[in-house]
């Protein structure tokens, strides 16, 4: 029986109807997750369940070797590939990933390839944490999911500095990441503000790389 510590999801219940709430988390978009002690797995939320609407059997158990079902009634988000990424290559141990509007907007603004931006000069950006980088980076949106994950795998294992605990999916959405769940929900609502300023202030620019 693999842990899956009770406090731990019904906190990720409480989050996901909070962003929910927030217009969010639409339709059943969105997705959560809390990387288990031994941090070989991670439990997270379920695919195609109302966030509003969450209960314990919502949230299953998914590798971070791939993001695959280890255990649950249901099967796992869809986008736990890109969890499973994250955890694998950084010391994140809570991952949150919404359709927000201005975030998703300003993804929009990317036009190919993986792109970045920088926050450096919003006063939010230090809701992130000591940021080595301020560089977001933008993915393609690929149908398959894995393919996403491969890029955020190789555009971390390229990067001389730890990225920014955020990034982009095109005309899609952002995921963030932290110590604990409250720190990425914060960091979320730090990340969905810049996007708001940016787009106010007409400043938003993308930076094409490659890798
Ligand atoms: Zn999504």
């Amino acid at each position: 029986m693999i842990e899956s510590p009770r406090d731990d999801v019904a906190f990720v219940c409480k989050i996901a109807s909070q962003l929910y709430d927030r217009g969010w988390m639409p339709g059943t978009a969105g997705n959560i997750s809390i990387l288990q002690s031994d941090k070989s797995a991670f439990a997270v939320t379920a695919s195609g369940r109302d966030k509003g609407e969450l209960v314990e059997s919502d949230v299953v158990i998914a590798s971070v070797e791939d993001g695959a079902a280890v255990e649950g009634a249901h099967a796992p988000s869809a986008e736990s590939a890109i969890h499973a990424a994250i955890y694998r290559c950084t010391s994140a141990k809570a991952v949150i990933h919404v359709h927000s509007p201005y975030a998703t907007a300003l993804s929009c603004r990317s036009d190919q390839g993986i792109t970045t931006v920088d926050i450096a000069e919003y006063e939010l950006s230090k809701g992130l944490g000591h940021l080595e980088s301020s560089l977001v980076p933008t993915f393609p949106n690929w149908p398959d999911v894995s393919r996403i994950a491969t890029d955020l795998a190789g555009y971390f294992s390229g990067l001389p500095q730890s990225p920014p605990p955020a990034m982009l999916i095109r005309r899609h959405g952002v995921t963030v990441w932290a110590d604990t769940l409250r720190q990425a929900k914060n960091r979320l609502e730090c990340i969905e503000g810049i996007a708001q300023l940016e787009l106010l202030t007409g400043t938003a620019s993308h930076v094409q790389i490659s890798i």
